[in-house]
């Protein structure tokens, strides 16, 4: 039996929208989605109003997506100056440093300058309208300028990570043919000094093609320059006037370029566009976020992720919101970091991902209750399936019990959050990202393509475009196509499993590619994970198959320990009992491995196509590795694998 957490009253009478009106309002957006996305287009300010709302077709080897095609707009200003009549001197961002000590607050005016100087000193260093610009920042302010100083001139960013090395930067850079770069001395997280210029440097070494190189002097360590390449930022802002007009932007020409986080493969160079965009990350931004005036909001994800473009720069400002960019992490001074943070800025809404959590849980109860964090009203999750057990700590240890979880399911592809609670309207189901929002039409679909009706397990496609849909793959339509139109001809395929439930709620089950065939039972490894991490001395664990001569596919279980707990024959027997158990003797587990670490994405999300291999006994080809946070976790797995 699932637990439910049913909506209190308050959050019902509070919230934009309650469950009839959910209802009423999901009912007419699938119904009329014309009619829908022409009301909700209004939301931003258009300098041409558009007149066609939808023209989409997922129609094999055509495919084709725009949105308000012949409406014309500017997203900065739609996040910038249009706050300014009577949001001057609200503060825009708060940005919370490395130390603790370091912070400051930015109102839109002082934003709304700073852009404005940035967009015009890169004009002067010849960047153009459609232009790529590859952003490669720490968590500072200027991230957040860059992106919209782009935006501004219709120049079309690239934001790369700044923990990548150089080759994953070079190879981005290539892949966007950029010719302009904006970074930093060095980057700061954790303590520790990241060497921003000294990468970009090796990385333009490998690649060329770099005409400028604009660095913003963070720590003021010692940097190589080349001269007239390199320009120092504060000399070209503070040269720069203070005045620049806003480009008039067509709703269909390029925003950004962000790759995939390469959980799956090779990453893809996600292109998205102007009004659709803007539109679907300023409602889901509002509505999942219940974001009322005043709110403080807090996403800890990193501007080089699509969650840092959508809901820490482009939805909060187009809503005229207090965001809040941290440039640490979570465990720096100590464990207790985050909560610290909400207290002294005091956050409404916290935004983080399940990696986070897991790791947050392991340092133990104590440091969150050292904090007050009463200013908390709600909380988020978005990267991975959260695991029920990380779910109900969230809620009962950092959230007093008292606040909502939207659990947020969606892709860089997306856009915008694709399924999820909405706090006043959704009962709540530990680890369900539960049902669709406005105008997202899922259906699950079987091996042959087949639609499964009612309570069901398959793959989960969308049926129906929505604005904040990506549009290609950039340079490379064929690959789009082939990625997530070919499988199931006129549907988007998200490459991800789901089950839905009989109250029609939706349980992410994993990536299709990860789902195991166990004697002919298909088994999304979530399940089997969120088993492991429900015993009390398990930490983390990552589940894969691989080719067991009597099942088809056997059950490897990578499992971390939590600190202190020893490694024995015994335990490995109790945790086999343990799944047994709590799923059933078809999930029992054939062989775990002891891990140290497991191998993750520099966004937290665990790289299970490497586990894979490596219980395949096939590690000499480990495919893309480039967005691997720590490639020495490999080696010991490979050094201590299970045999058979
Ligand atoms: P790549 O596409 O390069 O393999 P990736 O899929 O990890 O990388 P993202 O776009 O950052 O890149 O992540 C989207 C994926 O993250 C989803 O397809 C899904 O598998 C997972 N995901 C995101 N949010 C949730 C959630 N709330 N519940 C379950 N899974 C989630
Ligand atoms: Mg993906």
């Amino acid at each position: 039996m699932t637990d439910v957490f049913p909506v209190s009253d308050e959050w019902a009478k509070r919230a934009y929208v309650d469950d009839a009106k959910y209802r009423e309002m999901y009912e007419r957006s699938v119904a009329d989605p014309e009619g829908f996305w022409k009301e909700h287009g209004k939301r931003v300010d258009w300098i041409k109003p558009f007149t066609t709302v939808k023209n989409v077709s997922y129609a094999p080897g055509n495919v084709s997506i725009k949105w308000y095609e012949d409406g014309t707009l500017n997203v900065s200003a739609n996040c910038i100056d249009r706050h300014l009549k009577d949001k001057a001197d609200k503060v825009a961002i708060i940005w919370e440093g490395d130390e603790p000590t370091d912070d400051k607050k930015i109102t839109y005016r002082e934003l709304h300058e700073q852009v404005c100087r940035l967009a015009n000193a890169m004009k002067a260093n010849g960047v153009k309208k459609g232009d790529r610009v590859t952003i490669y920042l720490p968590m500072i302010p200027e991230a957040a300028y860059a992106m919209l100083a782009c935006a501004r001139i219709g120049a079309v960013h690239s934001v790369v990570f700044g923990g990548f090395s150089p080759d994953a930067l070079a190879g981005r850079i290539e892949d966007a043919a950029s010719t302009f770069v904006i970074t930093a001395d060095e980057g700061l997280r954790g303590g520790r000094k990241i060497p921003l210029k000294a990468n970009t440097d090796k990385a333009i070494e490998k690649v060329g093609g770099v005409d400028k190189v604009l660095v913003v002097k963070r720590t003021g360590g010692n940097v190589g320059w080349k001269d007239g390449r390199d320009v120092w930022y504060h000399d070209a802002v503070s040269a720069a006037s203070t005045d620049c007009p806003p480009e008039e932007i067509s709703a269909e020409d390029p925003l950004f370029i962000l790759y995939t986080s390469g959980s799956t493969g090779k990453p893809k160079g996600v292109l998205h566009t102007s009004g659709g965009y803007l539109v679907y990350a300023s409602m889901t931004h509002q509505y999942v976020f219940d974001y009322k005036d005043g709110d403080i909001y807090w996403c800890t994800a990193d501007v080089g992720w699509v969650t840092g473009h959508s809901y820490i720069v482009y939805g909060p400002l187009a809503n005229g919101a207090t965001t809040l960019m941290f440039e640490g992490v979570p465990n720096y001074p100590d464990a207790a970091r985050f909560w610290k943070v909400c207290d002294k800025h005091q956050v409404n809404t916290f935004y983080t991902a399940p990696t986070a959590i897991r790791a947050l849980m392991g340092a133990g109860e104590d440091l969150v209750k050292q904090t007050s964090r009463k200013s908390l009203r709600l909380l988020g999750s978005v990267g991975e399936p959260i695991n029920p057990e990380a779910w109900l700590w969230y809620h009962r240890v950092v959230g007093d019990g008292r606040c909502p979880i939207v659990d947020t399911w969606w892709q860089t592809e997306t856009g915008g959050i694709m399924i999820t609670p909405l706090p006043g309207a959704t009962p709540l189901k530990p680890g369900s990202a539960s049902r669709p929002f406005f105008g997202i039409r899922p259906a699950l679909v079987d091996a042959d393509g087949k639609t499964l009706e009612g309570k069901a397990e398959g793959n989960l496609v969308i049926l129906d475009s929505w604005p904040g849909q990506m549009r290609t793959v950039y340079g490379d339509h064929e690959r789009f196509e082939q990625t997530y139109f070919s499988a199931y001809p006129n549907t988007y395929f998200t490459g991800d499993g789901c089950r839905r439930d009989e109250d029609g709620y939706y349980w992410i089950t994993g990536r299709v590619d990860d789902v195991i065939n166990v004697s002919g039972h298909r088994m999304g490894t979530a399940e089997v994970e969120s088993a492991l991490v429900a015993h009390p001395k398990v930490a983390e664990a990552a589940v894969v198959g691989y080719p067991h001569d009597l099942k088809g596919q056997g059950i490897y279980c990578y499992v971390t320990l939590n600190a202190g707990e020893e490694p024995t024959e015994a335990l490995r027997k109790e945790l086999r009992d343990w799944v047994r158990q709590e799923i059933g003797p078809i999930a029992s587990p054939d062989l775990i491995q002891w891990a140290p670490g497991l191998p993750k994405t520099r966004s937290g999300k665990i790289m299970r196509r490497i586990l894979r291999k490596i219980a395949e006994n096939e590690f000499s080809n480990l495919g893309d590795t480039s967005t691997l946070a720590d490639p020495g976790v490999v080696d010991d797995l490979i050094e201590n694998r299970q045999n058979r």
